[in-house]
């Protein structure tokens, strides 16, 4: 039985071994995340793996972050119904485990005739899915709600229920809180072979084996090569990657709401939109890959994003953009989410073809698995399920009574590691000591958002490395940027650093 005694483990207490957990939860991404805090409410052994060395190392980290309405998923799918199930817990779960919402609202801007039909079938869906307070708006009141939209707009469909997360954050949060509630999460293990057994699942993995009584199969990309191991049922996921621009943040953003063009069979279309954080995205695109780890971005995609982005936003501007990036979406060639027990692998438990509006509906797919894994196998819940850990106020956000008040308590606050986005070094020491703490440099950023700024980490990192070698106290050159081989120091020029592999 594996012990839950820190919620941060590598895979030390499995190599070579074969361990036995009550429910095994294969992908730390948000859904993995949500269904393992969900979970943890139970009176059982729960360990999540994850074959990267963080959460939200997938399509969790790299997305829009808009918190859908609802109106776009066909009604009557599974995508409509936790989508606007969804979205209608999200403020109140965010606040639960502490992470960013903005209820922003949002648009869909038809520039012909031809648009203003489909937008009057999304209006129509979206009432038959259950979205509240949707309206189609005409030009004048667009401009007056947003003035840098472009003129030519005819009308658009108008859906105040939308909002703004920020989806690797919350992920962290809820891994947290599966974590305070007894979750054990072992990184780099990543499930290769899954087998039924007489009472359950072996799980061989790169590291040893796992025996579990249940399985949650939560692995987005590869989510569909593990169904296909022990289900007769085949599924497909055809990875589709979407990349964008980040502009830094203003004080305030050219749009208050996310702006959508109407959509096309590929996608929602591509989106100019504030982010919780006051940064602008552009994008996404929407291409079929092969390589499902394939992150990079390309010319001809962001020459698109550009030229599509004008339509919305005439005046554009690309002088702050301080990144580009992509993620990739877990489609599933039925075009819906696939959420449940796992056809013929009784114990097995499923969420598969979880692509947008897969954040959005994260609370609902969550608790629909939970809800089905206690009632069939009748687990009793825990006598107190701990609240979700708090998480320190960011310096960034204080006042000036409060940031004297923070340095009095540690002086840790008075030295700024991340100046673009005001991150101090108390924020980045306690990032590393969070009950499922940042281990690498892009843990750190996700964490506390030293390194997401205009200069993209190239003043903090060194700062930042040095903070992550003293804490883990490990040697500097052995820090990574996102695990395994991504080390950010290749060697040293003193000699003594190289023999010690000491701190340089
Ligand atoms: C471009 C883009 C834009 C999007 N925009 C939005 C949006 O605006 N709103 C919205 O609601 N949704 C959006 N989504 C969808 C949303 O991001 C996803 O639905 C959500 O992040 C899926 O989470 P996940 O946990 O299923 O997948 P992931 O985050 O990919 O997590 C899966 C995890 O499983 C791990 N894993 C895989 N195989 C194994 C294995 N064999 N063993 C162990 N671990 C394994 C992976 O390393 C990964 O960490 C968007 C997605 C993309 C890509």
């Amino acid at each position: 039985m594996l012990r839950c005694d820190s919620g941060n483990e590598r895979y030390g207490a499995l190599e070579g071994k074969r361990v036995h957990t009550e429910i095994l939860v294969i992908g730390g991404g948000l859904i993995g995340c949500a269904v393992a805090r969900e979970l943890s409410r139970l009176a059982v052994d729960i360990t999540l793996i994850e074959r990267t060395e963080d959460v939200a190392e997938g399509a969790s980290k790299a997305n829009s972050g808009i918190v859908h309405a609802g109106f776009d998923a066909k009604p009557g799918s599974l995508k409509a119904k936790y989508n606007v199930e969804g979205n209608r817990r999200f403020a109140a779960y965010c606040q639960e485990v502490h992470a960013p919402y903005v209820p922003s609202g949002a648009m869909v801007l038809a520039f012909d005739q031809e648009q203003r039909q489909h937008l009057e079938s999304l209006l129509s869906q979206g009432i038959q899915n259950g979205v509240e307070g949707l309206r189609i708006i005409e030009n004048a009141e667009i401009l007056a709600l947003e003035p840098n939209t472009n003129p030519a707009v005819q009308c658009a469909l108008l859906a105040p229920s939308s909002g703004l997360a920020s989806p690797y954050e919350l992920t962290c949060a809820l891994a947290d809180h599966a974590a305070v509630n007894g979750v054990r999460f072992l990184f780099d293990t990543q499930a290769i072979r899954l087998q039924k057994r007489e009472n359950g699942f072996l799980v061989t993995t790169n590291h040893g084996e796992i025996t579990a009584t249940i399985l949650v199969n939560c692995a987005g990309l590869f989510s569909a090569e593990l169904h296909n191991q022990i289900s007769t049922h085949k599924l497909s996921i055809m990875p589709r990657k979407g990349e964008y621009y980040l502009l830094d943040h203003e004080e305030k953003p050219v749009f208050s709401r996310t702006m959508f063009q109407t959509p096309t069979k590929m996608g929602k279309g591509v989106l100019v939109s504030p982010t919780g954080h006051k940064t602008m995205l552009l994008g996404p695109t929407a291409q079929q890959v092969e390589d499902a780890l394939d992150v990079a971005t390309t010319a001809e995609a962001l020459a698109s994003i550009r030229e599509k982005a004008a339509m919305t936003w005439p005046h554009m501007s690309l002088r702050t953009n301080i990144t580009t990036f992509a993620g990739i979406r877990a489609h599933e060639a039925g075009d819906d989410f696939i959420v449940g027990a796992t056809m013929d692998a009784p114990g097995a438990y499923e969420a598969i073809g979880i692509e947008s509006p897969g954040l959005t509906a994260a609370p609902a797919i969550a608790n629909a698995l939970y809800t089905q894994i206690a009632q069939e196998h009748s687990y009793a819940c825990k006598q107190a399920w701990k609240p979700a850990p708090d998480l320190p106020k960011a310096f960034s956000a204080m006042n000036l009574e409060e940031r004297a008040q923070a340095y009095a308590r540690d002086p840790a606050y008075g030295n700024i590691v991340c100046r673009c986005e005001q991150v101090t070094e108390a924020e980045i020491r306690s990032a590393i000591h969070r009950p499922v703490g940042a281990r690498h440099v892009d843990g750190i950023k996700r964490r506390t958002r030293a390194g997401m700024g205009r200069c993209q980490g190239g003043f903090c990192s060194p700062r930042v490395m040095e903070i992550l070698a003293e804490e883990l106290q490990i040697p500097m050159l052995e820090i990574t940027k996102f695990g395994g081989q991504s080390r950010m120091l290749t060697d040293s020029l003193n000699p003594s650093i190289k023999e010690d592999k000491g701190h340089v």
